[in-house]
């Protein structure tokens, strides 16, 4: 497979700190960003990379030259104005011709990338998306997925107060099919997030890879100083989704949002006012969180699918306003007794995912490679700590409806803020 680095970008936003430096060749520790991006390809065998250039395209040549020192075949496209994310991939389409890497020049990344063309051929993707929950989804533009991962809507930002959605941003990674190259019109400047994918997504099968390793722009001084500093700390590294990962289970009723009365329709929805922080605590660690909820609702015909679905984008629209995030939320719409009016027969079955089944768990322990026993379960009943046991984690009761999520979260020795 061949990958295209996008490094025409010129980084006015960085101007203070780059002096005549393209913005892909600011370094991050002793290696500009661009070399780390070309080391994390060539450590998966991806050896033919394409340096889409524009702006002071002479430096990034005069660093890189053929790619032999570095161990890879590097070309170069170089683009006389800048066309955008897509534009420039149409003039050299003729090397296009299998799946291919797309990847923004101002993205620090450390990613399993084996894992990611698993996903992008086992569903015959088109375009596989890189997709994250961020801290500000409400200024982040969003892709919604279905079930199996499809991408079925692009929501723009801004986005209207009324309206809830998924928390989860484009992260400026691809793979891509050449047969997606048809959409692109030569010679014209255009972006896929803005121009391409939102026209394509109905005619051809676009998936979103959710992922819970690092990828982070670094357009904004605010935001290479993040990035530096994570460099050096090793948690871009550490994030790897080869390296285990600890989380934190959160049971949602009685625990992050209150439940006084049902939660039936999306404005029953009511997050407790701890809630956010701490989960904005659990994110600043090196925890994952992750809602394992009961919703029997379902079964039991007071709330259908799709109103749980929305249901959830209140919870993450709500969560993402004050800074939090959550990093995958299973549910489990099962009921075992049958037999009462209204009730919707296809989820009156006995699941394996109801807990104390500890189906949601192992679910997540594979989607995320999650070391259960260095992990947590906060809940409000037993049915979530017999779950936790079940599972092998570390279990916390807390009281319904009181503050004791903060205090559960803050009594979890290991969760130091990372450095
Ligand atoms: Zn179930």
């Amino acid at each position: 497979m061949r990958a295209v680095i996008l490094a025409g970008g010129l980084g006015t936003r960085l101007n203070k700190i780059i002096k005549n430096l393209p913005k892909p060749m600011i370094k991050i520790g002793r290696l500009p960003i661009l070399a780390h991006q070309v080391e994390l390809f060539k450590k998966y065998g991806i050896k033919n990379i394409t340096l889409a250039t524009c702006y002071l395209s002479e430096v990034i040549e005069k660093y890189f030259k053929n790619g032999q020192d570095f161990g890879v075949r590097i070309n170069y496209s170089k683009e006389e104005n800048p066309l955008g994310t897509a534009g420039g991939l149409k003039e050299i389409e003729s090397q296009l011709k299998n799946d291919f890497f797309l990847l923004y020049g101002d993205v620090m990344v450390d990613l399993d990338i084996a894992e990611l063309i698993s996903f992008h051929k086992s569903k015959k993707s088109a375009c596989t998306l890189v997709l994250h929950p961020n801290d500000h989804p409400q200024d982040s533009d969003l892709v919604e997925i279905d079930g199996k991962q499809r991408i079925i809507a692009f929501h723009p930002k801004p986005h209207p107060e009324n309206k809830y959605f998924n928390n989860l941003v484009n992260a400026g990674l691809y793979v891509l099919s050449p047969k997606i190259l048809k959409y692109i019109k030569r010679g014209i400047k255009s972006d896929f997030g803005k121009d391409i994918f939102p026209k394509i997504f109905k005619k051809e099968k676009l998936y979103g890879y959710v992922t819970a390793e690092y990828l982070k722009d670094m357009g904004t001084p605010d935001r290479l100083a993040e990035v530096q500093k994570d460099y050096k700390s090793g948690k871009i590294a550490g994030l790897n989704r080869k390296n285990k990962r600890r989380a934190i289970f959160l049971d949602r009723d009685g625990v992050i949002n209150d439940t006084s009365d049902d939660v039936c329709k999306t404005e029953d929805f009511k997050l407790f006012p701890w809630a956010s922080e701490a989960i904005k605590k659990i994110n600043a660690s090196e925890f994952l969180a992750i809602v394992i909820t009961n919703q029997p609702a379902v079964a039991k015909g007071f709330c259908s699918i799709e109103e749980l679905d929305e249901i959830h984008k209140r919870m993450e629209t709500l969560l993402g306003r004050e800074g939090a995030k959550l990093d995958a939320v299973y549910f489990c719409p099962h009921h075992p007794d049958k037999g009462f009016a209204g009730e919707n027969p296809k989820y009156k079955i006995n699941c394996d995912c109801r807990k104390p089944k500890i189906g949601l768990v192992k679910r997540a322990e594979k989607d995320f490679n999650i070391n259960l026993k260095k992990s947590y379960f906060i809940g409000d009943s037993w049915r979530d700590i017999l779950c936790g046991k079940n599972a092998g984690v570390k279990t916390i009761k807390i009281e319904p409806g009181k503050k004791n999520l903060a205090q559960a979260v803050n009594s979890i020795y290991f969760l130091k803020p990372r450095q």
